[in-house]
């Protein structure tokens, strides 16, 4: 195949100076690969981008789409809607933790959250409580692009080139403790007071003034961070304790990646929203969701002042294509018990990566389920440069890996086999003894 134009894909998150001088072309996929555009197989070690779970090209989930796509392209879900949108909202409700029953329709993981936090407003407003405005992240977080996502988030350069962010908003520290937590084998056991930092910003704001805490069950875009042994608790318990909503973001610890359907059932800590995308078409159709309690739906329900009892949605939420996915989608992961896998794979997983730690340049390896997390030293003045030579010497060895910081983030579709983990560990480590 030949290399296409260049010049006109302005590209998200990447280098693209760098990358139009050596372009990484992938141009089709199955199960555990990608092909490159000269025909290279490369394994996939991080599921596309935490999303394609089930692995590559799955006939079901590609038929469910061809499908539907001939019967229907397109329907509105304002003021009506199509059956599939009801028939996937009804599944989706049938793996959600707790009484999370209630489906709303986004296209993205960002919209995602901005649509939590919007929810999460709205619903304090609608109950009579229109003082609890504030919104409480945590550092290191990420919650997608959107003024929502990057005001609750916590990463630097995805807040400081956009002006003024949301007003009102606060921070928790984030959960990683070099010191005392280094090389952690899945949940590391200090930490869990820090979630008592809520009860600071209580003193401080009020919990008249506090809305929701949004947090990640397990930080991934930041170098997998895992949270401390009963963090999530105490964290739930202070919500319960000031009236004050407990947000999930789960598009990446959603649909088995730590070895249960959601990170609330893994750890046992229900929210009252969650948010979903990626894995809920298997990263087929862009498609995100969230979930809301029973209780917080029926208190718009009952006590909404508008006919319209949510001023929010998009055009494409709903979209028939995506349901057809996602029912398909949902169809697979049953059928291969696939939300069990990462148990499976878990104690294999956790020992191979966590043998990189004598590799060169390793100061911190993390892992849950399947995910893990390489963290490596710095070099002098140019942070990312090491990570970001890995990746490519990765990518000419025929491995995706992909890097954040100086952090190699792994999350393999749950197909994988052992013979798959060997080859990643073997080629990081190969990777890590050519970098200077
Ligand atoms: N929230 C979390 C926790 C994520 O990891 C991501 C993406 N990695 C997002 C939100 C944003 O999702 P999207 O890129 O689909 O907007």
């Amino acid at each position: 195949m030949t290399t296409p134009t260049l010049d006109n894909f302005w590209m998200p998150f990447t280098p693209n100076r760098a990358f139009k001088a050596k372009p990484k072309l992938l141009t089709s996929a199955k199960d555990m690969h990608y092909t490159d555009v000269d025909g290279r197989q490369i394994l996939d070690a991080t599921a596309g981008l935490w999303c394609v779970n089930a692995g590559h090209g799955r006939a079901k989930i590609t038929e469910a789409i061809q499908k539907q796509a001939a019967i229907m392209d397109f329907a509105p879900t304002f003021n009506m809607a199509h059956p599939l949108a009801f028939e996937f909202a009804h599944k989706l409700a049938g793996i959600m933790p707790g009484d999370l029953k209630k489906i709303f329709y986004t296209n993205s993981g960002s919209e995602s959250a901005d649509t939590a936090l919007k929810i999460a407003l709205a619903y304090q407003r609608t109950r009579g409580h229109a003082s609890k405005t504030r919104l409480i992240g945590r550092e290191r977080a990420y919650h997608g692009t959107g003024f929502g996502g990057i005001s609750v988030g916590g990463i630097v350069r995805n807040r400081m080139y956009f002006g003024s962010l949301l007003t009102g908003v606060d921070h928790l520290p984030h959960t990683h403790d070099p010191e005392l937590n280094a090389f952690s084998k899945g949940i590391p056991e200090h930490g869990a007071d820090l979630a008592d930092t809520l009860e600071r910003l209580v003193a401080l704001h009020d919990a008249s003034t506090i809305a929701a805490v949004i947090v990640e069950p397990v930080a991934g875009s930041t170098g997998v961070l895992v949270p401390p042994k009963g963090y999530l608790q105490r964290l739930r318990s202070l919500c319960d304790k000031h009236d004050i909503l407990l947000i999930f973001d789960e598009v990446i610890t959603g649909f088995g990646r730590l070895g249960a359907a959601f990170g609330a059932d893994y750890f046992g800590v229900t929210p009252d929203i969650l948010c979903m995308a990626k894995g809920i078409t298997n990263a087929c159709v862009p498609m995100g969701a969230v979930a809301v309690s029973n209780r917080i739906y029926d208190t718009f329900m009952q006590t909404a002042d508008a006919p319209i009892e949510l001023f929010h949605g998009y055009t494409y939420s709903g979209h028939p294509l995506a349901c057809a996915a996602g029912i398909a989608t949902l169809e697979v992961y049953a059928e291969e018990d696939l939300f069990n896998r990462a148990n499976t794979m878990a104690p294999y997983w956790q020992e191979a990566v966590h043998a990189l730690r004598d590799a060169p340049h390793v100061i911190d390896i993390r892992n849950l389920g399947l995910i893990g997390g390489i963290e490596l030293e710095s070099r002098p003045g140019a942070p990312t440069a090491r990570a970001l030579e890995v990746f490519d010497r990765c990518f000419d060895k025929g491995l995706l890996i992909r890097v954040t910081g100086d952090i190699i983030a792994l999350s393999p579709p749950l197909i994988l086999e052992k013979a798959h983990i060997d080859q990643m560990v073997e080629t990081i480590r190969a990777a890590l003894k050519e970098t200077a």
